[in-house]
């Protein structure tokens, strides 16, 4: 039996985690994977409750379980408490406790959704990348960190630290590798080795890993010049390894090669169970509207199934069904383009794809 620990979260959060729940339960009945899911609370929802955005509670379930379906976290109801207590540093402190350093967010393109790109379909149609972020490192958790301040009334004073260490490139690109292999065999390394120290010592120990992976074509780009040539050209991409500040903003430039920010799943993945999430987040403008994208959160679901359960056919369906459904021309709004294609809501955007796995 796999357990899986469900936290859905703020906003959008319950309205995609319940049809990606859906749809696993039906992926596991039809391919003979016994599913044991159990509930947690984080993010907004948790400090409301249990004043903390990630409990005691729903950190040890994460931990007995074998793989993470998460929601989104996040909301204006708390936009004014200090960063340390936000709901979003739940989701932090989890990937921090749980060792999630391996981030993978791909991006392709469903032939289907070509027109739903603000991008050209020349420069789009085709496209299919891995965008590969480091999670656990950086800026993001870097010590010392907060606001002082200054003498004599002058104001205050921001500090941020951006630290990497040999071991955690060497890790990250490790699995960049191992992708890229079963891949295109390409591999793209962001920096910016020209001003940042820890990006100099970034390059130096992914081209040194390099060296244990002889069939993989390595070439490092600068991440300013890597932002524009996602819109100019994608389709130069295979795997893209980078660290975690970079990471965040390309693979968020990046989903718009898919149509939607709504289409883009993710992986977390450490030594430990793994974390599957849409990309996105709790898009309070249009909670509680059943008209979120469930996609990306059930494409997670697939990603859930192939990385934590091994279980690749299973991940195939819940893929070919999601593919199916878009062939067929029932899109939510965030995907629809005036034309023949058929406007349906969140809910209704499950079913279809629970309907497509049923028929087989
Ligand atoms: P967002 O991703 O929530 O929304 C950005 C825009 O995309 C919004 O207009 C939203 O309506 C739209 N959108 C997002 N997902 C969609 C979907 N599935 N279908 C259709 N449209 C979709 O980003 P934001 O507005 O910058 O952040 C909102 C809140 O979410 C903030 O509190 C932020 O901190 C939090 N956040 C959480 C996570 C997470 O939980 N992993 C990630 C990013 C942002």
């Amino acid at each position: 039996m796999a357990k899986i620990a469900v936290l859905s979260g703020d906003g959008v959060g319950p309205e995609v985690v319940r049809e990606a729940m859906k749809v696993l339960e039906i992926t596991g009945a039809r391919f003979g994977i016994p599913l044991e899911f159990e509930e947690g609370i984080v993010g907004g929802a948790a400090i409301d409750r249990e004043g903390t955005p990630l409990p005691l509670r729903t950190l040890s379930l994460c931990k007995a379980c074998d793989a993470i379906l998460f929601g989104a976290v996040g909301g204006p109801k708390w936009d004014s408490l200090p960063v340390d207590r936000r709901p979003e540093r739940g989701l932090l402190l989890l990937r921090k406790e749980l060792g999630l350093y391996a981030n993978l967010r791909p991006v392709k393109l469903f032939a289907p959704l070509v027109d739903a790109s603000p991008l050209k379909r020349e420069i789009i149609e085709g496209v299919d990348l891995m965008v590969l972020r480091e999670l656990t490192g950086g800026l993001y958790f870097g010590e010392p960190k907060g606001i002082d301040a200054l003498p004599n009334a002058q104001g205050e004073r921001a500090v941020d630290t951006l630290i990497y260490t040999t071991p955690e490139i060497e890790r990250i690109a490790r699995i960049g590798f191992q992708i890229a292999a079963q891949r295109r065999k390409r591999l793209t390394s962001v920096d910016k080795v020209n001003v940042l120290a820890s990006s100099q010592l970034w390059r130096r120990v992914v081209t040194e890993t390099a060296k244990e992976f002889p069939g993989i074509e390595l070439d490092h780009m600068l991440v300013d010049n890597c932002s524009m040539q996602l819109i100019r050209d994608p389709r130069q991409f295979d795997v893209l390894l980078t660290e975690n500040t970079f990471g965040d903003i390309l693979s968020d430039e990046a989903a718009m090669l898919a149509g939607s920010i709504g289409m883009l799943p993710s992986a977390s993945l450490g030594d430990g169970p793994g974390l599957y999430e849409p990309i996105h987040g709790s898009a309070p403008d249009i909670a509680g509207q059943d008209t979120v994208n469930p996609l990306a959160t059930i494409l997670s679901a697939a990603m859930l199934l192939r990385y934590s359960l091994h279980h690749e056919l299973a991940a195939a369906a819940i893929e070919t069904a999601v593919s199916r459904v878009l062939e067929a021309g029932y899109r939510t709004p965030d995907i629809w383009q005036p034309g023949p294609a058929v406007l349906v809501n969140t809910a209704h955007m499950g079913d279809l794809v629970v309907e497509s796995l049923v028929k087989g």
